[in-house]
């Protein structure tokens, strides 16, 4: 078995690393965290170099880069911040929907204003009585003439209050729990939809938020695929969305890692450097070791993608994993960092709150547990 990348997949994660340090900068992230603004210049590159396409097929446009070559861009959007990643990458899985399962009007109204970065997607499956047990939304999508007909109230929908952007919304069309599922395309500025954006912790430049449907009425064209194939469709989605959260988070974890290497070297107490002190130099070999893991993980889920093959458990696997080492080596990082982690400059309180948020973002590391229970049988 060889770890190692390709020359193809080597160049890719070079090309997109120095991308990363030479037109984005953490300078440029952390006054994105810091303003709440969407990074739109970044997000325009990315889309100017064609990446946006990435998951689209070719005939619609895009890369057709198969699952490893996503997951080496997602690690590497991460470098500086999970909310950046999460900027770019939630338009990219969320338009696979229409990619994989649009008809040809709706990939030829959505599709080409995307990849050229005016059309942003969003996806809002969560309600507020609706978290973990997503199939037991309320929100109603009822058929009245030529159009469908939404109530409902969504909670935590991320980049729907930015312009242009259309939300993906999971709703109930009928009884069955997950067979009365439907996916219906909103644009943001339809009338009766009303979002508001929430004041988090984190996502603080993407932004995540609330939104309120009264009486909102959209063409039976918007609907993707048939009336019930929501819930289907949405579990394809999240293997794309898990796989991409769980390389984000090793892309993260290991700038984290590295910060704090360099902190411990550069700075001297007791007249030696913080990083000749055994406890600190263990902590980061652990970290180093689990990040390490958590890559094979990520990598070892996406080639199973790339071969077709269903990769619902090495995704689960690869997320809860990567998760927990994002947050264990950010917070290592902050106690390393002693004082000064408390500053916005030092980017390590970004990493630990985001890191934190990776326990619950696209599923919970608890049902991620339970998937993989069900994947084992138990
Ligand atoms: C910043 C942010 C961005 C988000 N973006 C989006 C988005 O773009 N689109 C979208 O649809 N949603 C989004 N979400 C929602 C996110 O997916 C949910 O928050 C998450 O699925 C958990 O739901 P909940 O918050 O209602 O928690 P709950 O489901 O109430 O869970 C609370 C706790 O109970 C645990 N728990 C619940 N059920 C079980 C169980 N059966 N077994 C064991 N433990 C259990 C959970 O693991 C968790 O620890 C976002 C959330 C945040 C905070």
């Amino acid at each position: 078995m060889d770890f190692r990348f390709t020359d193809e997949q080597r160049l890719w994660s070079e090309t997109l690393h120095t991308f990363m340090e030479r037109e984005v900068g953490r300078a440029y992230i952390r006054q994105h965290d810091e303003s709440r603004e969407f990074p739109e210049e970044a997000y325009r590159k990315i889309a100017d170099r064609g990446w946006l396409g990435l998951l689209v097929p070719e005939e619609h446009g895009g890369l057709e880069a198969d699952p490893v070559m996503y997951a080496i861009f997602c690690e590497a959007i991460a470098k500086h911040s999970l909310d950046f990643a999460a900027a770019v990458m939630t338009s990219m899985f969320t338009a696979t929907n229409i990619a994989h399962h649009g008809t040809a009007a709706q990939r030829e109204r959505y599709l080409p204003g995307f990849l050229r970065g005016d059309v942003k997607f969003s996806v809002s499956i969560t309600e507020p009585g609706a978290g973990s047990d997503a199939a037991g939304l309320r929100t109603s999508m009822v058929a009245d003439g030529d159009d469908y007909v939404l109530n409902g109230n969504k909670v935590f929908c991320s980049g729907a209050h930015l312009p242009g952007t259309v939300i993906t919304v999971l709703a109930r069309s009928g009884p069955d729990r997950h067979g009365g599922l439907s996916l219906v395309l909103v644009p943001n500025d339809h009338p009766g939809v009303d979002v508001r954006k929430l004041n988090t912790a984190v996502r603080r430049s993407l932004g995540t938020t609330e939104i309120f449907l009264t009486d909102v009425r959209v063409p039976r064209g918007n609907l993707l695929g048939e009336a019930g194939d929501g819930w289907r469709f949405i579990g394809e989605h999240l293997e794309y969305e898990r796989l991409g959260l769980a390389a984000s988070y090793v892309g993260n974890a290991r700038t984290a890692l590295d910060d704090t290497v360099a902190y411990t070297t550069g700075r001297t107490q007791f007249g030696r450097p913080l990083s000749s002190f055994q406890v600190l130099k263990h902590r980061m070999a652990e970290n180093a070791c689990e990040v390490e893991a958590a890559r094979l993980l990520v990598y070892s889920a996406a080639a199973k993608m790339a071969r077709r093959e269903r990769a619902v458990k090495e995704v689960s696997m690869a997320k809860v994993f990567a998760a927990d080492v994002a947050f264990r080596t950010s917070f290592n990082g902050m106690q390393a960092l002693g004082g000064y982690a408390q500053l916005p400059e030092y980017d390590m309180e970004r990493y630990f709150r985001e890191a934190k948020h990776a326990m619950v973002g696209g599923g919970t590391s608890e049902i991620q547990r339970s998937i993989i229970a069900k994947e084992m049988g138990l």
